[in-house]
């Protein structure tokens, strides 16, 4: 060819009318979760299908015009098309719910994540957070929930990942084109799109306003890369995690801050706000700073803000909190600050903590919220601990962090072939009865060999996909016909019989891929035995700038690559969406062995259960929760205080003996019928237990019932009359902060040692309240057994404050109380702040002990 710059133009069919409304099904992520109308479109042309990456809006650009025209024709196709539309009218028409959900028509509940995961299509998620979001946006639009999301719109997402040769990442980037995306931009009346301004230093970058159809509820994602805005500006939202501290300030800068100002724009008013993880904080300091516009102290909007915001943590470790140097704060803060009217300490104060300067999104999520919680019991736990400095005189136990344990959207993730037998045999209603535990039992009433065909059949199909997958790998790299015979050995999907054990997630280090791999020479006795094979799937991204996460892809590259190990331990590149869903249906054992406590939740694992995989995982996350003894396997973590090195080696031993003594026996005892009963039992149980537990139905439930609901009706209040009830929280907190150093209290009554069943104790405390008046305070009594010293477990009692009795500046409580337990007795005495209006009885963080 001759030099010069190719042009390219794209040649768009023109869809004939009777297929016109394909196009309101492609720009609808409804397609996300219905995977019939997907397969319409990949039907028409199944290769397309694969290089548009299952995105039907770029399908329906580029198909070929004659498709089109035959599919008028074909009977079947139409059939098929008719049955979506209907799902899709019906599904659309429903109304929204007034009741039972506990929010209003009035309410709107606004979801800020700085990703999210719908489908493989619309790339601009990295793992389980933006997967997570994505669900909830699902199963709010299932709920017919009041409800909208905001997140940015990266222009190249998440890298796409190849493994070369030597298993090196090859991390490659790819602009979307913003036509192929299921968006569209937001239009005012006049049909101009919407635009807002933030500010950054010395200069005002142009946001533009995106939206997305996600069901029933609407996805805003904020844009820069304008011609307007300068070269730097334009790639604020280039790549998501990618770039330095500035480039992460200035995209939570522009979600936070921005994202409010959309909504302004907009004309949305939300009632309640959710912070999902830290990333999304700054949206406290643009609502107060409009409180502040409207008249009020900072300390008083701050509490109105509070109030109707949830913040929900995703991180277990206080290093993996995003946090910012004071420094950098003032330099992009220093017009925030202004507006808000206050000083420099009592802003950098806001994202402070006992042991850093740093300024910390977590804390400053949690100074501006009053629903706070992490994402399974365990991580609310750890969550309590790290955070303790902010209530620093409340014990972890009492903290105001509570945990929502997460859950997954099950038709998005549930294979269809389990849709039909689920239909059959536990009738349509299953669709109503997601968190329905006792209705899920009934999973036995499907025989056991057509519950075992369909596991078969899932099996092949992700077979198939993997054979398809790394070929194309392996001729890319330049690997030869006969090496790749001898890897794809084990994946004969006519043949689905080999014991497959899947591990796909992030390549983070404290997920450990490599832990299989602690005692090469046990492993090997493991698998050596032709009868009773096993295949290892491995797949995973790391993060392009974590270079430990890399190496690990490596050494799984170099095992797999040990003859021995050949085509036993399979390393596919790409993990996406869509290969996760194969993968968690497809395999019998699912494996996941974090450091506990690091896997805040972890939610692939609750996917391959509902699919009737079978988890084995390390008690950590979710399956702290969901473990019951007979619905998989558990390694127990070793103590925390081990070293890696001993942590390792006990648990891969566990692991180790788990495979042999449990695992192999069980998948490998064929009955009469060719299968194992005991493994059907289990992987039945398997669904039964998870799927009705974790699903992000009872999860966005949870969401209502405990937070939105309230933080609704609490917002509510504090704005009335002026934000009367905010100002006066805030002055109350003021005047009680600044006398709590001086309150004291002493016990005034003479402690009995025996009494008997029926008699009352009379307690008696003197207060001094340093100015403070008796209903400020609470004076409790704490009643339990000896030697518990979890106050959440005790008996909680009020003390009543007695008229003008004291002594001197002193204020006499007391409290009358007969036991209603016979023996040794513990009780405790302490006092705290309290007033009417907190929302937590805890969140002053103040409170001490006789
Ligand atoms: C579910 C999912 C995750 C999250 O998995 P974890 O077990 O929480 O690590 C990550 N990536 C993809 C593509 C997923 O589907």
């Amino acid at each position: 060819m001759k030099e010069g710059t190719p042009f390219i133009v794209e040649v768009n069919p023109k869809i004939p009318r009777r297929l016109k409304r394909m196009d309101e099904l492609a720009g609808n992520l409804w397609y996300s979760w219905n995977r019939t109308s997907r397969t319409l479109f990949a039907r028409l042309h199944p290769s397309l299908w694969d290089a548009v990456g299952h995105s039907p809006k770029a399908f329906l650009k580029r198909v070929n015009e004659q498709r089109l025209v035959d599919a008028v024709d074909d009977q079947v196709f139409l059939a098929n098309f008719n049955r979506v539309l209907s799902a899709y009218d019906t599904y659309h028409s429903e109304p929204m719910r007034q009741n039972g959900t506990g929010l209003h028509q009035s309410d709107l509940v606004a979801y800020f994540c700085a990703e999210f995961g719908f489908h493989e299509s619309f790339p601009i998620y990295s793992g389980g957070l933006g997967i997570l979001a994505g669900d909830h946006c699902k199963a709010a639009s299932d709920m017919r929930l009041p409800f909208i999301a905001v997140g940015l719109l990266y222009r190249q997402g998440y890298f796409s990942q190849l493994i070369d040769a030597e298993g090196n990442q090859v991390a490659t980037y790819a602009d979307s084109d913003f036509d192929d995306l299921p968006i569209s931009p937001v239009l005012r009346d006049d049909g101009n799109e919407v635009h807002i301004n933030v500010g950054f230093p010395g200069r005002t970058v142009i946001v533009k306003v995106w939206q997305a159809r996600i069901g029933h509820v609407w996805l805003y994602l904020l844009d820069t890369d304008l011609e307007v805005n300068s070269l730097a500006d334009r790639d604020i939202v280039h790549q998501l995690y990618g770039g330095d501290r500035y480039m992460r300030m200035q995209q939570e800068i522009l979600l936070g801050v921005g994202g409010v100002r959309a909504l302004q724009e907009i004309g949305l008013k939300p009632t309640v706000w959710h912070i999902n993880e830290g990333h999304a904080a700054f949206q406290i300091l643009e609502r107060a700073r409009s409180l502040v516009r409207e008249g009020l102290d900072f300390a008083s909007a701050l509490e109105a803000v509070a109030v109707n915001t949830v913040f929900t943590t995703h991180t277990p470790v206080p290093a993996g909190h995003d946090h910012f140097s004071p420094d950098m704060m003032i330099e992009y803060f220093s017009e925030m600050l202004h507006d808000l009217k206050i000083e420099k300490e009592e802003f950098l104060a806001l994202g402070q903590s006992a042991d850093s300067h740093e300024f910390n999104m977590t804390t400053l999520a949690i100074h501006g919220s009053r629903y706070h919680n992490g994402v399974s019991r365990i991580h609310g736990d750890v969550s309590a601990k790290i955070c303790g400095d902010l209530w620093p005189q409340v014990g972890p136990e009492e903290s105001p962090i509570t945990y929502v344990t997460n859950g997954v959207h099950v038709p998005s993730f549930l294979a269809d072939e389990w849709v039909d037998l689920f239909d059959t045999y536990l009738g349509y209603e299953w669709r109503h009865r997601l968190c329905d535990t006792e209705f899920w039992s009934k999973i036995d009433m499907i025989p056991d060999h057509l519950f075992w065909s369909v596991r078969q059949s899932l099996k092949s199909q992700m077979l198939y996909q993997l054979r398809h997958r790394i070929s194309n790998q392996h001729f890319r790299n330049h690997g030869s016909e006969a090496h790749l015979d001898r890897l794809l050995k084990y994946t004969d999907p006519i043949n689905p019989n080999v014991l497959t054990i899947g591990f796909a997630r992030r390549f983070a280090t404290y997920k450990r891929a490599t832990m299989l791999f602690d005692n090469l020479d046990w492993l090997r006795e493991i698998i050596a035995d032709e009868d009773r094979p096993i295949l290892f799937v491995f797949a995973g991204k790391a993060h392009p700038a974590d270079k430990p996460g890399q190496e690990l892809i490596r050494q799984v590259h170099n095992i797999s690559r040990l003859p021995e190990f050949e085509g036993k331990i399979l390393l596919v590149e790409g993990y996406d969406m869509g290969l996760a869903r194969r993968l968690v249906s497809g395999v019998d054992i699912w494996l996941n062995n974090p450091v506990y406590p690091l896997e805040a939740s972890g939610t692939s694992g609750m996917k391959a259960g509902i699919n009737g995989a079978i988890n084995l995982s390390v008690l950590d996350g979710w399956w702290g929760e969901g473990y019951d003894g007979k619905n998989g396997w558990a390694i127990k973590p070793s103590p925390e205080h081990y070293d890696d090195y001993r942590r390792n080696k006990e648990e891969s031993q566990t692991l180790y003996e788990i495979l042999q003594d449990h695992v192999l026996p069980l998948y490998y005892d064929r009955g009469k019928f060719g299968y194992s009963e005991g493994w059907v039992k289990m992987a039945k149980h398997s669904i039964a237990t998870v799927l009705p537990r974790f699903n992000a139905t009872r999860m966005v439930g949870e969401y209502v019932s405990r937070f939105y609901t309230s933080a609704s009706t609490q917002g509510k209040i504090f704005a009335q009359n002026d934000f009367e009830n905010a100002k006066r929280l805030a002055v109350w907190k003021s005047r009680v902060k600044a006398a709590w150093h001086g309150v004291a209290l002493r016990r005034l009554d003479e402690p009995k040692k025996r009494i008997q069943f029926g008699d009352a104790m009379r307690f008696e405390v003197g207060v001094q309240l340093n100015g403070l008046k008796s209903e400020d305070v609470r004076v409790e009594l704490l009643v339990g057994r000896p030697g518990n010293v979890n106050a959440s477990e005790m008996q909680h009692y009020s003390f009543v404050s007695q008229e003008a009795t004291g002594t001197g500046h002193e204020q006499v409580f007391a409290l009358e109380l007969a036991p209603d337990l016979c023996g040794k007795l513990q009780y405790m005495v302490r006092i705290y702040p309290w007033h009417e209006l907190l929302t937590n009885s805890h969140e002053t963080g103040m409170m001490f002990w006789l």
